[in-house]
């Protein structure tokens, strides 16, 4: 029978099951053919195939393969537990971003058990069991599976009519959705990494379960890659670095609502005066929208009814108000102020607005989940004629933006889902617009098919920081919806009113999420553009203070920020601390530098660079502020060609 596998049509013997394909495609290692998909729907590699299926193979890299992989993996750990603690009750057990984990009830355990866990693991994995799905008849059937867990049986009680079905790999038996890896010997990797308690189903009133994390791979090459990568996001975390670098903290009295401290707002400042010098001269206009407006406005916009769980309200004077969590319905009103012609278009309108949106406190986590942060947000008012255009001057933006920080980005677009609003010629011109801009942009994109709002398509952006981590930061939005809702009108060439386009865009996306990214990607060794202390003055001994003070007063004057330490301590543990702190540059002056009025340099990466004239050293600052050089022109001469050829 005929086969269609991605582009390909390959011929295979019937009665062939997705497994014999892959095996006829040499699609043997462990990384490969972890999961397949069969016409549309993700199935088992043991899944027979028919004449004419359209087949698609993922390997490990795709999300969908991990997906598969990890939600094995999970079962095995859990068939683990219950050899080491045949009392404890498994409840749930899902794939997260990298890896699993899975909630036990009955079970106490703590970190000395991991090694005796993973030991079990590697035992039933080399018991290589083929997995096994069953289908069960109805709910009944399932619940007589499991008459002694509670949980397991309140889940049965809580699914939907339809198919409720299992796996099982040698003694194991485990509900789930599957599809599962053909046989657990796929495994080759596997290290338990934490555990932590979890309330049952989230609920705070109900049993504490133990939850137990993992991760597995198909080489072991590939679980030391991860955990030095760990190790490494350990080092860097901005919720230790950033109130240890003095730039933020987050209080108990405020929770999710950072605190940004001195140091903090000098970064702050520059990424703002960055934005503003960058949206000047693509042609923006800029506003304020006030922070808190009445529920009418949310009505209108549509907030109230769908995101009101996210808001902040109250009353006053006995009408009710909001405190905004978007920036969008401020900056429609504005545009309403005044009569539009289609010579004003496009109009591009930036905000660096301050929302507040309701986390759930168990969700927050540092500057990266927060309630209240800032948007470097923009809405632009066009003509359908002007999508592609914008668009591309959009992505120039984001280029000039993430360039400076040197972090490269992948750009996603997301098409019209199934529930949508608009004509198919919206979405047309719509769609075509992006699609198109793109194509001319050049770089390589991923589609989305059907993952677009229901008010429009999107691009999104990504940007890969110096671990190799992925974040979503950037996203431009269009919207044929909310130009309908608030009556929005230009006045057209022919005379007649038509409605805007909208653009919801953002780059930096949150500020404060952008500042976490920074930290964690600079491992706090800021630029010199964004360093919030650029030079500390180091005195050998008391009487070089007055030297010391001088010389500040110099280079504070050509606007750099520095500071002077003439405590008593020794210059070696002054120099430590300098270096703690990450300060770009270490003068150390003694009698010898008085002498000859200069100083002598030190690098943060500890490389003395000798004396050093005062007004040269200013001259590479300045040029190297100015440039917001990545690098600072002391390194060595092949790390500064390096990354000036980039
Ligand atoms: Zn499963
Ligand atoms: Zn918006």
């Amino acid at each position: 029978m005929l086969i269609h596998v991605q582009q390909k049509q390959v011929e295979i013997d019937p009665s062939s099951t997705a497994k014999d394909l892959a095996e006829k495609l040499n699609l043997r290692e462990p990384h490969q053919a972890v999961a397949v998909r069969i016409n549309g729907t993700l199935k088992d590699l043991s899944t027979p195939l028919s004449e004419g299926d359209k087949v698609e193979f993922f390997n490990f890299d795709d999300p969908e393969g991990k997906d598969v992989f990890w939600h094995t993996s999970a079962h095995v750990l859990a068939q683990a537990i219950l050899r080491l603690w045949p009392s404890a009750k498994p409840t749930i057990g899902p794939t997260i971003e990298a890896g699993f984990y899975y909630d036990f009830a009955d079970l106490t355990i703590s970190d000395a058990d991991f090694e005796r866990i993973e030991e079990e693991v590697a035992k039933i994995i080399k018991e290589n069991y083929a997995t096994q799905r069953m289908v069960f008849a109805n709910k009944e059937e399932a619940l007589k599976r499991f008459p002694s867990n509670h949980y397991k049986r309140e889940l049965i009680e809580g699914f939907e009519d339809g198919t409720i079905s299992g796996y099982s790999q040698g003694e194991f038996f485990d509900l789930c959705r599957g599809p599962h890896l053909f046989n657990i010997g796929k495994i080759k990797a596997f290290k338990i990494l934490k555990t932590s308690g979890a309330y049952w189903r989230a609920d705070a009133s109900r049993e504490m379960l133990t939850r137990v994390y993992g991760i597995s791979f198909p080489d072991k090459k590939l679980l030391k890659d991860y955990l030095f990568l760990l190790e490494e996001a350990k080092k860097r975390d901005h919720k230790i670095l950033g109130p240890k670098l003095g730039l933020f903290s987050i209080k108990e009295e405020a929770p999710g609502m950072p605190f940004i401290h001195p140091k903090g707002m000098i970064i702050w400042n520059r990424l703002l005066e960055f934005w503003r010098y960058l949206h000047n001269k693509a042609g923006y206009i800029e506003i304020k929208t006030p922070q808190i407006m009445g529920r009418e406005l949310w009505e209108r916009s549509g907030h109230w009814e769908h995101y009101k769980q996210n808001m902040y309200d109250f009353s006053i004077e006995e009408r009710e108000f909001a405190i905004k969590p978007m920036n969008c319905p401020g900056c429609m009103l504005y545009f309403q102020t005044s009569t539009h012609s289609y010579r004003d278009l496009p109009l591009r309108i930036c905000e660096f607005g301050h929302v507040h949106r309701h986390e759930a406190s168990g969700a927050l986590s540092g500057l990266f989940r927060v309630r209240s942060f800032h948007q470097d947000d923009a809405h632009l008012f066009l003509k359908p004629t002007d999508i592609k255009s914008e668009i591309l001057r959009i992505l120039d933006l984001v280029e000039e933006t993430y360039s400076t920080f040197g972090l490269p980005y992948r750009l996603e677009l997301s098409t019209r889902p199934e529930k949508s609003i608009g004509t198919d010629e919206d979405w047309e011109i719509a769609t075509s617009g992006l699609k198109d801009a793109l194509d001319e942009w050049g770089e390589p994109y991923k589609v989305n098919e059907g993952d677009g709002a229901f008010y429009g398509p999107k691009i999104d952006i990504h940007i890969k920081d110096a671990l190799g981590r992925s974040w979503q930061c950037g996203t431009v939005q269009l919207d044929m919806a909310l130009p309908e809702k608030f009556g929005l009108e230009y006045m057209d060439k022919d005379g007649v009113h038509k409605r805007p386009i909208v653009l919801h865009r953002a780059i930096f996306g949150s500020i404060e999420r952008f500042l976490g990214i920074l930290i964690e990607h600079f491992v706090g060794k800021f630029p010199l553009w964004l360093s919030p202390l650029q030079v500390r003055i180091i005195t050998i001994a008391d009487r070089h203070s007055d030297y010391a003070h001088e010389l500040q007063k110099i280079i504070s004057s050509r606007g750099f920020i520095c500071d002077v330490d003439d405590t008593s301590e020794s210059v070696n543990k002054k120099i430590r601390s300098a270096q703690l702190m990450q300060i770009n540059y270490m003068l150390t002056v003694g009698d010898k530098e008085i002498e000859n009025k200069n100083a002598t340099l030190r690098t943060r990466d500890n490389v003395v660079h000798g004396e050093i004239v005062i007004e040269e050293f200013l001259q590479a600052l300045q040029q190297e502020y100015q440039t917001k050089s990545l690098v600072s022109p002391f390194s060595s001469k092949e790390e500064y060609e390096n990354n000036n050829s980039q």
